[in-house]
Protein backbone atom coordinates (compact mmCIF):
# COMPACT_ATOMS: atom_id res chain seq x y z
CA UNK A 1 0.00 0.00 0.00
CA UNK A 2 2.93 2.21 0.69
CA UNK A 3 5.26 1.06 -1.61
CA UNK A 4 2.04 2.18 -4.29
CA UNK A 5 1.73 5.74 -2.51
CA UNK A 6 5.16 6.58 -2.53
CA UNK A 7 5.27 5.17 -6.91
CA UNK A 8 2.68 7.27 -7.47
CA UNK A 9 4.05 10.32 -5.49
CA UNK A 10 7.40 10.12 -7.41
CA UNK A 11 5.37 10.01 -10.08
CA UNK A 12 3.66 13.23 -10.05
CA UNK A 13 6.98 14.69 -8.52
CA UNK A 14 8.94 13.96 -11.42
CA UNK A 15 6.00 15.33 -14.12
CA UNK A 16 6.37 18.72 -12.06
CA UNK A 17 9.92 17.85 -12.01
CA UNK A 18 11.07 21.98 -13.81
CA UNK A 19 9.47 23.45 -10.87
CA UNK A 20 8.76 21.19 -8.14
CA UNK A 21 5.57 19.90 -6.41
CA UNK A 22 3.73 22.07 -3.21
CA UNK A 23 3.47 19.11 -1.05
CA UNK A 24 0.43 20.08 0.67
CA UNK A 25 -0.99 20.11 -2.39
CA UNK A 26 -0.55 16.90 -3.07
CA UNK A 27 -2.52 15.51 -0.41
CA UNK A 28 -6.14 16.61 -2.75
CA UNK A 29 -4.53 14.87 -5.76
CA UNK A 30 -3.80 11.95 -4.15
CA UNK A 31 -6.45 11.62 -1.89
CA UNK A 32 -4.61 10.89 1.45
CA UNK A 33 -4.06 12.34 4.97
CA UNK A 34 -1.05 14.83 5.47
CA UNK A 35 0.28 11.81 7.72
CA UNK A 36 -0.03 9.17 5.78
CA UNK A 37 1.41 11.21 2.67
CA UNK A 38 4.13 12.79 5.01
CA UNK A 39 5.75 9.24 5.77
CA UNK A 40 5.77 8.21 1.99
CA UNK A 41 7.24 11.19 0.90
CA UNK A 42 10.22 10.91 4.01
CA UNK A 43 10.91 7.55 2.68
CA UNK A 44 11.42 9.18 -1.17
CA UNK A 45 13.31 11.31 0.12
CA UNK A 46 15.20 8.93 2.64
CA UNK A 47 16.07 6.90 -0.70
CA UNK A 48 17.44 9.84 -2.36
CA UNK A 49 14.45 9.83 -5.11
CA UNK A 50 13.35 13.66 -4.25
CA UNK A 51 14.29 16.51 -2.63
CA UNK A 52 12.26 17.97 -0.15
CA UNK A 53 13.07 21.88 1.04
CA UNK A 54 10.38 24.08 3.20
CA UNK A 55 9.01 27.13 1.26
CA UNK A 56 6.25 29.10 2.81
CA UNK A 57 3.15 28.91 0.20
CA UNK A 58 -0.44 30.85 0.80
CA UNK A 59 0.89 32.26 4.10
CA UNK A 60 1.79 28.65 5.11
CA UNK A 61 4.91 26.41 5.61
CA UNK A 62 5.24 23.77 3.50
CA UNK A 63 7.68 21.95 1.25
CA UNK A 64 8.32 21.92 -2.53
CA UNK A 65 9.11 18.22 -3.62
CA UNK A 66 11.69 18.26 -6.40
CA UNK A 67 12.69 14.65 -8.32
CA UNK A 68 16.76 13.99 -7.85
CA UNK A 69 17.53 11.56 -10.59
CA UNK A 70 21.11 12.38 -10.10
CA UNK A 71 20.96 10.39 -6.65
CA UNK A 72 20.18 7.04 -8.40
CA UNK A 73 23.29 7.97 -10.86
CA UNK A 74 25.57 7.90 -7.89
CA UNK A 75 24.93 4.70 -6.56
CA UNK A 76 28.07 2.52 -6.90
CA UNK A 77 27.62 -1.26 -6.25
CA UNK A 78 30.78 -3.70 -5.87
CA UNK A 79 29.98 -7.20 -5.87
CA UNK A 80 32.37 -9.94 -6.18
CA UNK A 81 31.26 -12.56 -8.19
CA UNK A 82 33.99 -14.87 -7.88
CA UNK A 83 33.28 -16.96 -4.56
CA UNK A 84 29.61 -17.64 -6.31
CA UNK A 85 30.89 -18.89 -10.15
CA UNK A 86 33.41 -21.07 -8.10
CA UNK A 87 30.01 -23.57 -7.38
CA UNK A 88 30.21 -26.58 -9.96
CA UNK A 89 26.70 -26.49 -10.20
CA UNK A 90 26.93 -23.29 -12.42
CA UNK A 91 29.03 -25.04 -15.19
CA UNK A 92 27.41 -28.58 -14.59
CA UNK A 93 25.95 -30.39 -17.51
CA UNK A 94 23.36 -32.59 -15.45
CA UNK A 95 21.95 -28.96 -13.42
CA UNK A 96 18.56 -29.46 -15.31
CA UNK A 97 18.05 -32.86 -14.68
CA UNK A 98 19.57 -32.77 -11.01
CA UNK A 99 17.40 -32.66 -7.99
CA UNK A 100 16.53 -34.38 -4.60
CA UNK A 101 15.73 -37.94 -5.31
CA UNK A 102 17.11 -38.50 -8.81
CA UNK A 103 19.81 -39.57 -10.16
CA UNK A 104 22.03 -36.29 -10.21
CA UNK A 105 21.67 -35.33 -6.75
CA UNK A 106 22.83 -32.24 -4.73
CA UNK A 107 23.12 -34.74 -1.73
CA UNK A 108 24.98 -37.22 -3.23
CA UNK A 109 26.78 -35.20 -5.67
CA UNK A 110 30.73 -35.64 -5.02
CA UNK A 111 31.40 -32.47 -6.72
CA UNK A 112 29.12 -30.16 -4.76
CA UNK A 113 29.94 -31.76 -1.48
CA UNK A 114 34.03 -31.68 -2.55
CA UNK A 115 33.43 -27.58 -2.94
CA UNK A 116 31.57 -27.12 0.09
CA UNK A 117 34.59 -29.10 2.39
CA UNK A 118 36.92 -27.70 0.99
CA UNK A 119 35.40 -23.77 1.57
CA UNK A 120 33.75 -24.20 4.47
CA UNK A 121 34.81 -22.07 7.11
CA UNK A 122 36.45 -24.46 9.56
S1 LIG B 1 24.73 -30.92 -7.46
FE1 LIG B 1 26.30 -31.90 -8.69
S2 LIG B 1 25.19 -32.93 -10.32
FE2 LIG B 1 23.83 -31.40 -9.41
S3 LIG B 1 24.08 -29.59 -10.65
FE3 LIG B 1 25.49 -29.41 -8.91
S4 LIG B 1 27.38 -30.24 -9.66
FE4 LIG B 1 25.81 -30.91 -11.06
Amino acid sequence: MRLELERRILEIVKQRSRNGMIQSELWGILGVDNREGSRAVLSLVRKGLIRRDQIIYKGRKTYVLKYTPEKLERVNLKINLNPVVKIPCFICKELHKCGTGGFFNPYKCGLLTYFLLSNSEE
